[in-house]
């Protein structure tokens, strides 16, 4: 069986980044995999809480991804849309992940080098064990296939290890419990195509975040469009004018990000984008970019308003979507806690 599982974190200023690298791919995916889309709100709170803002705004960002993913097109009857919070099979699994990954797996993660910063010793201990509750969100569906960001591509690696080390460990139970020879699957990520890794518009060398401190960095999907227009416009580029061929963007990470982006956008390719723009000026190039994201970005950001401008709805989804979830996630934790050896 073939699944789907993927999920935003409900912290604020869903960007074109989460968009092209999940979202959009979260609906294209729901015609050929059964889908679990999730609102991973226990990740959401491991940073400081100055940075996620404390209970009114998450529970205003849990509600906004949740309208993102309604926006974009993933039907809420045909895929399983819900809020990590309200299925504790993640709370439960990650506790036996934390008990197979190893500090040697996780002191090698750059996500939390590059979230605690300097101050490790105040990052709390949910950042560091991050990606344990990750990868249990994952394996708690005995998903397949996880698209995702090129960012997240380290943590579905941990989470193959952690699948495999359970397997191993437990191998003897697993097969004594009449599971055969694993338990959990070697999940494959899904990570491709033209805007895999959608960079900052102001640092060609950092990707595009929600917690970048700059709101001309990222486009935000609720962005009208006069924003978008003018952080466009305002994007960091180099002098010279776009090359014909791909091989003339190496070393020209802003010219490439945006050829990317437009790309992604228009469903061609970064060779197609050259053949039409190559050899101009970078103003042309943006003019056409700045119409093609008004066309694709605004009715999304549109939907997302009206969207959350009705909480019951969403509220709704989202208790449907647990329920469902949670019937997949008790059989996973009772055999789970049957192979470990806890009595029920
Ligand atoms: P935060 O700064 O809070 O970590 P984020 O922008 O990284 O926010 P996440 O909720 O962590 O967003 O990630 C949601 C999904 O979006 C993941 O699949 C991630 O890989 C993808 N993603 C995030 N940023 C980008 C980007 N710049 N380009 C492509 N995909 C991205
Ligand atoms: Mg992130």
């Amino acid at each position: 069986q073939q699944r789907v599982f993927s999920g935003v974190q409900p912290t604020g200023n869903l960007h074109l980044g989460n968009y092209l690298g999940a979202i959009k791919r979260f609906a294209e995916l729901q015609d050929s995999f059964d889908c679990l889309y999730c609102v991973v709100d226990m990740h959401a709170i491991t940073p400081d809480m100055r940075v996620w803002g404390g209970p009114a705004e998450l529970s205003r960002n849990i509600r906004e991804v949740t309208a993102a993913y309604l926006a974009a097109g993933i039907d809420p009857q045909k895929n399983i849309i819900f809020n990590q919070s309200q299925v504790s099979g993640h709370a439960e699994l990650a506790w036996v992940f934390n008990c197979v990954a190893r500090l040697g797996w996780l002191n090698r993660m750059t996500q939390f080098k590059e979230k605690a910063g300097k101050d490790r010793e105040n990052a709390s201990v949910g950042l560091y064990a991050y990606p344990n509750l990750m990868a249990a969100d994952i394996l708690l569906y005995h998903a397949t296939h996880v698209p995702v960001g090129e960012d997240q591509k380290q943590h579905i690696e941990l989470t193959r290890d952690i699948a495999q080390k359970f397997n191993n460990d437990f191998a003897e139970s697993i097969a004594s419990n009449g599971f055969g020879e694993s338990y959990f699957p070697l999940t494959e990520p899904l990570i491709g195509g033209p805007a895999a890794r959608v960079m900052s518009l102001r640092d060609g060398s950092k990707k595009m975040s929600k917690s970048d401190p700059s709101d001309l960095s990222r486009i935000n999907l609720t962005d009208d469009a006069d924003a978008v227009a003018s952080k466009i416009r305002k994007a960091k580029t180099d002098p010279e004018p776009l090359p014909t061929e791909l091989d003339g963007l190496k070393g020209r990470p802003e010219a490439e990000n945006l050829v990317g982006i437009y790309a992604a956008l228009s469903g061609a390719s970064k060779e197609e984008v050259l053949e039409s723009y190559g050899g101009g000026q970078f103003s042309t190039f943006k003019g056409a970019l700045v119409e093609l994201a008004v066309e694709r970005l605004g009715p999304i950001g549109n939907e997302m308003k009206r969207l959350v401008a009705d909480p019951g709805h969403i509220d709704a989804v989202l208790r449907d979507g647990a329920a469902r979830a949670r019937a997949i996630a008790e059989v996973t934790m009772a055999q789970v806690k049957d192979i470990v050896g806890f009595v029920r």
